[in-house]
Order: C-alpha cells, then sequence, then structure tokens
C-alpha cells in the first residue's frame, strides 16, 4: 500500500482540450449531486477543502483536476478528476439535463481514465439515475467501481442490507457484480479500501 505525500488543485476544465496532457493515470469520481463527492475527495487527499463543499446541487458544471503524489515507486503521480453531479433532485423537475456532454465525453474520451468512482449514497441503491448511468458504463465497456456514501448514516445491518439490495439489482445485468466499496467521511472510515483499490489498478497498469 502507498501513502500519499502531497495533492494539489491543477486545474478547472470545461472540455476535454483543456485538460492536463501530461498523460497520468487519472480516477474519475462522480454521482448525483450531494452524494458526498467533494467531501470524498477532500478525505482521500487529506485536505480540508480541495473540492469544495458545496450545497446547490448541479452546480459544479467544470471538471476539476487534483494531481497527488505518492510514495509508490512506480506510477507515484496521478489524478484524481471531479466530474460534475448529475440528476437535479432539488431544482426544477423540467430540469432535462442528466449526463451533460461534458461528463459523457469525458468518460467515453479520455485517455488516461483507468478508473471511475461512481458514488450513490447507501439509502438510496436503487435510484433510477444511477442505473441508468451504470448501463451506460456498462454499455461503453468504462471501467468502474461502486462507492457507497455516507455509511454513517446506517447501522451495521442496513449496510449489509442496502449493499445487498444494489447487488440484487445489479445481478439482473451484470455477470460479475462491479466492485462495492463503503465509506464514511464522518467516521473518516473506508478510505484506505479506496487507496487499496486504486494501488491494485495501479499496480496492473505498471
Ligand atoms: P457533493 O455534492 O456530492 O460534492 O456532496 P458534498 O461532499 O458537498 O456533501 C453533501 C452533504 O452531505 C454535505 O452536507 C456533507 O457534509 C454531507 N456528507 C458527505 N459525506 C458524508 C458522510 O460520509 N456522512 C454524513 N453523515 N454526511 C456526509
Amino acid at each position: 500500500m502507498f501513502s500519499l505525500l502531497q495533492s494539489e488543485f491543477t486545474k478547472s476544465s470545461s472540455k476535454l482540450s483543456e485538460m492536463p496532457v501530461d498523460g497520468l493515470p487519472e480516477f474519475a469520481f462522480i454521482g448525483r449531486s450531494n452524494v458526498g463527492k467533494s467531501s470524498l475527495i477532500n478525505l482521500l487527499t487529506k485536505r480540508k477543502s480541495l473540492a469544495k463543499i458545496s450545497s446547490v446541487p448541479g452546480k459544479t458544471q467544470l471538471i476539476n483536476h487534483f494531481k497527488l503524489l505518492t510514495d509508490r515507486k512506480k506510477l507515484p503521480e496521478v489524478y484524481f478528476v471531479d466530474l460534475p453531479g448529475y440528476g437535479f433532485a432539488k431544482t426544477s423537475k423540467t430540469q432535462k439535463a442528466k449526463f451533460t456532454p461534458m461528463i459523457t465525453n469525458y468518460v467515453t474520451k479520455a485517455p488516461r481514465l483507468v478508473n471511475l468512482f461512481l458514488l450513490i449514497d447507501i439509502r438510496h441503491v436503487d435510484q433510477k439515475i444511477d442505473h441508468e448511468f451504470i448501463e451506460y458504463l456498462g454499455v461503453k465497456g468504462i471501467p468502474f467501481t461502486i462507492v457507497l456514501t455516507k455509511a454513517d448514516k446506517l447501522s451495521k445491518n442496513q449496510q449489509a442490507a442496502s449493499a445487498a439490495q444494489l447487488r440484487k439489482i445489479l445481478r439482473k445485468d451484470w455477470e460479475e457484480v462491479p466492485t462495492m466499496l463503503q465509506t464514511s467521511t464522518l467516521k473518516k472510515s473506508g478510505g484506505e479500501e479506496v487507496y487499496e483499490y486504486i494501488d491494485e489498478v495501479l499496480n496492473d497498469l505498471a
């Protein structure tokens, strides 16, 4: 396992052509607005507000790159890529945009995207929009991992029940259920498992 030595904000981009071109492996984070994406990125980068915690759903419409320096021998540097939240649960129902071109362009065309972390609130694992996005990722063959966020909101038994419910839904479409991790930024738990997963992915690349 590796340790994080340093993390920094690199840049915000509104399109693919503006993104960093140094070819470092990219781990992207996505989910419904308010799922806890900024909080998780802050936990993982050990920074209080590297990714801003916004209270306005759907507001962030830029793609943010954060560079991490680790003590790994091979591939010590990676990017975390903070994608805009999808869905507009708290705004107008007529708001049609779901997966904006910025999101679909990034996930289908980013040359160094090695894994997408799809965040799902552990209390709401059956949301249509998440399952539509999972289907989209499957169709496009994009590697992803599910992160169940806000685990502290449920008891241990309820957490297990939620994970089982999600696995059951996924088994309908997936021969092999995608990897599922669980985090709580409140309890600062689950970050190590995300790191371990990143380490494995990087080892497979090297
Ligand atoms: P984003 O919109 O996906 O970036 O979500 P944020 O990180 O801004 O978080 C949305 C809200 O959920 C904020 O009020 C956070 O404090 C809260 N939150 C995020 N992660 C957790 C968690 O693990 N546990 C609890 N209880 N609340 C969380």
